[in-house]
């Protein structure tokens, strides 16, 4: 049934228009508190001032104010008694959490896309609705991927350095000389939001495109992106640029070891901006020490914010996992967390719900 949009946020109207339905009776918001008395929810950050503002209409909301991420027994302690928790990729929300939170907890909204931080079947076992934010960030983090792609190929990070130290004493011919990314093949795994995001924009660069997905796109994305589908290992030995897209899970932790990289050109580069341990980074710091491949450019890390010694050297551009990282961006997460937990307690499906079988059990 597709709910009345008199009792839409009006936010998440804009936003997700065709997403408002709902399948919570009215009275049963009611009863859940959505319109009576005032919800307590703890945010593990202030936000920007918007998504802030919104919450604070809604909620009696307690922030982590610390420049620094929460210690995992603030967040234990101060999550104790909430009815709602908005959080960010680097709080664990397992069962010691939720055993920390107690009954009243109703709703996880993290301010990410990957949920790898979230235990979502104990959240479901409990009743707890659980929320991501697809689809805001992908032409962000694309344009993060091709800031690497092309930081790492054209040694912007050498030549920074360099630039910047006083030694540059005069141009020459083979002054720091990179590689070319032009035409070459830019390799996909992981062809989703991100994934397709990335293979749009190298169309500008006249590259071609080769892809392996779990799912095959379809022919017309196939064609829009001008992108080939092949085998993993075909896109392994082909590519000049690798870059990974696939969310981190049981199945794609450690997707990219010794043998994934030993498969690659000896002149390719791996791009990682998904997640850290999709790739073994003992197994990559060895391919870079053997020149098994031509270096590497990394936001993510298999044990962030820790970063193998074996990592920093000149082949290598790294960042502090920025991919998402824009004013405007971020903005557009938080403010959709907090509409997940505003539609949730007013009765409404959140926008962008991941376990909505809590929904449907009420
Ligand atoms: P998405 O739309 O779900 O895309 C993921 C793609 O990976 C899907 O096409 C999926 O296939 C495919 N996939 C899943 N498992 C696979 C496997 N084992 N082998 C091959 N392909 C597989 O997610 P997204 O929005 O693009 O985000 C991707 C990830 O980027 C997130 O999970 C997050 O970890 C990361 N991220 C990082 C940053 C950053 O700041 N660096 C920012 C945003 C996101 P199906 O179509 O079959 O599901």
């Amino acid at each position: 049934m597709r709910c009345s949009p008199r009792f839409l946020p009006q936010r998440c109207a804009r936003i997700f228009p065709q997403l408002c339905y709902s399948s919570i009776s009215f009275p049963e918001a009611l009863k859940r508190g959505g319109a009576v008395g005032r919800l307590k929810l703890f945010s593990t950050h202030v936000l920007f001032e918007e998504p802030r503002r919104r919450l604070e209409e809604h909620f009696d909301v307690e922030y982590w104010r610390g420049n620094e991420r929460p210690p995992r027994p603030e967040v234990l302690k101060r999550v104790a008694g909430m009815d709602a928790l908005v959080c960010l990729l680097t709080e664990k929300v397992d069962r010691e959490l939720l055993d920390a939170a107690g009954p009243k907890l109703r709703i996880v909204a993290n301010v990410a896309v990957g949920f790898d931080n979230i235990d979502v079947p104990a959240c479901t076992e409990r009743g707890i609705a659980v929320t991501n934010t697809p689809g805001v960030l992908d032409e962000t983090t694309a344009d993060f991927t091709w800031t690497l792609l092309l930081g790492v190929a054209r040694r912007l990070v050498e030549g920074d350095r360099l630039a910047r130290s006083g030694e540059w004493l005069q141009w020459n011919f083979d002054l720091l000389c990179g590689t070319d990314v032009w035409g070459k093949t830019l390799g996909i795994i992981g062809l989703g939001r991100i994934g397709r995001a990335v293979a749009r924009r190298a169309q500008g660069f006249r590259m071609p495109v080769i892809y392996h997905s779990r799912t095959r796109a379809s022919a017309e994305i196939e064609k829009e992106l001008n992108a080939e589908y092949r085998t993993q290992d075909e896109v392994l030995l082909q590519a000049d640029f690798l870059s990974l897209h696939v969310p981190l899970n049981e199945k794609t932790r450690g997707l990219i070891g010794r043998a994934e990289l030993a498969r690659m050109k000896r002149t390719a580069f791996l791009i990682n901006t998904t997640r850290g341990p999709v790739v073994q980074e003992a197994a990559l710091v060895e391919a870079l020490d053997q020149g098994v491949i031509a270096g590497a450019a990394l936001d993510v890390f298999e044990r962030e914010p820790l970063i193998s010694d074996g990592l920093r050297r000149d082949n290598v551009v790294l960042a502090p996992h920025l991919g998402s990282a824009s004013v405007e961006t971020r903005t557009r997460m938080a403010m959709i967390a907090v509409e997940n937990a505003i539609a949730f307690f007013a009765g409404q499906r959140p926008p962008t719900i991941l376990n909505p079988e809590v929904l449907r059990r009420k």
